[in-house]
């Protein structure tokens, strides 16, 4: 602090150096002069425009196809959300996600994507489009919920769906060690909803966590998947996903982008493919195209 600075204004300095420290345990101290005054206003920015943004449909559900690990099926597919600019511009989750987390406005904003995606399925449902499960991502602040598992059951009740057709994706880290967590998400599969282990092989992989027999798919990290082709990175995935089977798990491959990658994971009967090398995250009307596609070449065979 300066010598003639108020106390008032040093305090507000000293907070905004605190929020921008946020939940990263590796940092002891920040210093204000270091933090990035841009990206705080743009964050602040962002924050200020979240109502609206809920209220006027600003963020737009995008799906992932998966597919069986032959290609020639479409299984399901992924809801990822992308925020839409008033002029047309996207902004991708890895700049706002981490931050609603930081503040908990993620939880209202999971649940919006949750029931965006029964009412698509509903709509489908009524146009005669094969329904097939949509996985949704939950973070973890959104876990912390009481009535969490009621609210989104009510939500699947009203838009009458069967609630095979709607799962929900957890970040391995979420659960660490969290008995609440896996209790909800025992919750979650009580109702008939499909839980999937998401970027499976990232920060702690808790292999006890596989033991608690609250999921029903794994889903293996694109940080896995690049290392086919090296003779270290496939032997730890012969055993995860061999692990993963004889526990009784579905496997599903995130991030695969080559050929080479592809014709490893038939080799080790991984279960389902996600990734570049089939499709990206498309808007709704291209999705749509993708499954009337699918289907056409499904009756054809
Ligand atoms: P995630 O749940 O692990 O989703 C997969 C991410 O990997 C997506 O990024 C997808 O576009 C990307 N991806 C898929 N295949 C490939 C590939 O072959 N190569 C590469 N390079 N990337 C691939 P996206 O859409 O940017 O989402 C990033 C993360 O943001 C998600 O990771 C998820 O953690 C979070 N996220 C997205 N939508 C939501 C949401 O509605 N709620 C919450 N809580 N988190 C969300
Ligand atoms: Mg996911
Ligand atoms: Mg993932």
């Amino acid at each position: 602090m300066k010598e003639d600075e108020l106390v008032e204004d040093g305090y507000a300095k000293a907070r905004l150096a605190c929020d921008f420290a946020g939940g990263d345990h590796t940092k002891r101290y920040v210093f204000y002069r270091d933090i990035n005054q841009a990206a705080l206003y743009e964050d602040q920015e962002l924050e200020e425009r979240f109502d609206e943004a809920l209220e006027t449909h600003e963020f737009e559900v995008w799906y992932q196809p998966k597919y069986s690990v032959s290609g020639a099926e479409m299984v399901g597919s992924e809801a990822l959300v992308r925020w839409r600019n008033k002029d047309g511009s996207l902004i991708s989750p890895g700049r706002f996600i981490p931050l609603f987390e930081k503040n908990g406005m993620i939880a209202r904003l999971d649940e919006y994507m949750f029931r965006s995606v029964c009412c698509q399925q509903a709509k489908w449902k009524e146009e005669g489009y094969p329904i097939l499960p949509v996985s949704v991502n939950l973070s973890r602040a959104s876990l912390y919920y009481s009535d969490l598992v009621e609210k989104y059951e009510n939500i699947i009740k009203e838009y009458q769906l069967d609630a095979r057709y709607v799962q929900i994706e957890v970040t391995e880290s979420a659960m660490e060690g969290k008995t609440d967590i896996l209790k909800v998400l025992g919750q979650f599969r009580k109702i008939g909803v499909q839980i999937l282990m998401d970027d499976f092989g990232t920060g702690y992989s808790s292999l006890a966590v596989l033991n608690t027999r609250c999921f029903d798919t794994l889903k293996l990290d694109k940080s896995l998947i690049d290392h086919i082709g090296e003779e270290k990175g496939e032997t730890l995935l012969y055993h995860v996903i061999s692990m993963g089977k004889q526990l009784g798990l579905n496997i599903t491959a995130e991030g695969v982008e080559n050929t080479m990658q592809l014709e490893y994971l038939q080799k080790l009967h991984c279960d389902d493919i996600q990734g570049f090398l089939f499709a990206r995250p498309m808007p709704k009307a291209d999705f749509e195209k993708e499954m009337k596609k699918k289907c056409e070449e499904q009756i054809r065979e």
